[in-house]
């Protein structure tokens, strides 16, 4: 039998436990961790991330600052923004949601804001202290992933794990967390040779591609943990759309130990990540200790 990894469960436990922290350090240092989220333009499914941003930063007991700004907004004065939320001592973490629109230069905004309340983790400083073992801050959706993966297994020293996909913000940082476990890490993309024979030697699969169920079951060795990050919307059979993985799940779970579905695995963590980075950095930049 699978163990089927609870992502919802286990966002709301870390959720519960960033609430107390926030509590605590409210009450011993008087200070409430804030978090700013930046949305350009009216994108539907960025709408619904941010208002579940807000809801739940509100919920653990944060400021939530949202600055929803017009589509047509040119990128000086989404960069005027961005300096006044750096200069804003009662916020601690900048997001700007992406994608942004074309005008705007993606790259030049994440690197507009300060490193120290990055909490995204995309800012080139936090790459580069990622990449080199140095203490900055993680990307939220790989992070999110470890946490599970290492509640699971445990030590992941010597496991020999895969990364399907090797985008900035969920493959590479993946990539470097698993190699910075002592994992022995393999790169996956669309120009991989044989995917299927490099998924079946791994102990570890992780997911980040955008194909939904691509990965099938008799690709996965027995045994093997699979985190499934896809979010793909399909049409089923009824004719009314829902989310899957890029895993095939039906297949998949008849073989590995343990699988995140999709909807309710990976999903859930990414937003309790985003308050757990916050909060760290709400105590760095006040040079407090996080609470334990
Ligand atoms: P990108 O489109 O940026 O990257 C996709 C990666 O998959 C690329 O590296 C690409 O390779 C690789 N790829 C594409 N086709 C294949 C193939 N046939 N075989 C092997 N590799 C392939 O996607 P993201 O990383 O942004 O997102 C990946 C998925 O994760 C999406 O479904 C997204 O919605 C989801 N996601 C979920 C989040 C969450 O909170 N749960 C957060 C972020 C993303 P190449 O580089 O060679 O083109």
């Amino acid at each position: 039998m699978t163990h089927i990894i609870d992502g919802k469960a286990f966002a709301k436990g870390l959720r519960a436990e960033v609430g107390r922290k926030v509590a605590h350090i409210k009450e011993a240092h008087g200070v409430t961790p804030g978090l700013a989220v930046v949305l350009v333009g009216e994108d539907p499914a960025s709408q619904v991330y941010v208002r579940n941003k807000g809801k739940q930063t509100v919920e653990a007991g944060m400021q939530s600052f949202e600055h929803k700004l017009p589509a047509e907004t040119s990128q000086d004065e989404l960069l005027a923004l961005i300096d006044r939320l750096n200069e804003d001592a009662s916020v601690h973490g900048i997001l700007v949601q992406l994608p942004l629109p074309a005008q705007i230069d993606e790259e030049a905004v994440i690197n507009a804001i300060r490193p120290d309340k990055d909490v995204d983790g995309f800012h080139l400083s936090n790459v580069g202290k990622l990449a080199t073992g140095a203490d900055g801050i993680v990307p939220c959706t790989p992070l999110g992933c470890l946490m599970m993966l290492k509640d699971y297994l445990g030590d992941l020293s010597g496991k020999r794990a895969i990364i399907v996909g090797r985008s900035n913000i969920v493959g590479k940082p993946m990539g470097l967390l698993l190699l910075r476990e002592s994992c022995t890490v393999t790169m996956a993309h669309s120009r991989t040779v044989d995917l299927p024979g490099e998924i079946r030697r791994a102990d570890i699969v992780v997911a980040a591609v955008g194909r939904p169920k691509m990965i099938q079951g008799d690709w996965v060795k027995p045994g093997a943990v699979v985190i499934d990050v896809g979010i793909n919307r399909i049409e089923k059979e009824d004719g009314k759309t829902g989310l899957v993985g890029d895993v095939d799940y039906e297949s998949a779970s008849q073989v590995a130990a343990a699988i995140t579905p999709v909807p309710g695995g990976v999903g859930p963590m990414t937003i309790a990540c985003l308050l757990h980075n916050t909060l760290q950095q709400a105590c760095r930049l006040h040079d407090i200790p996080v609470p334990e």
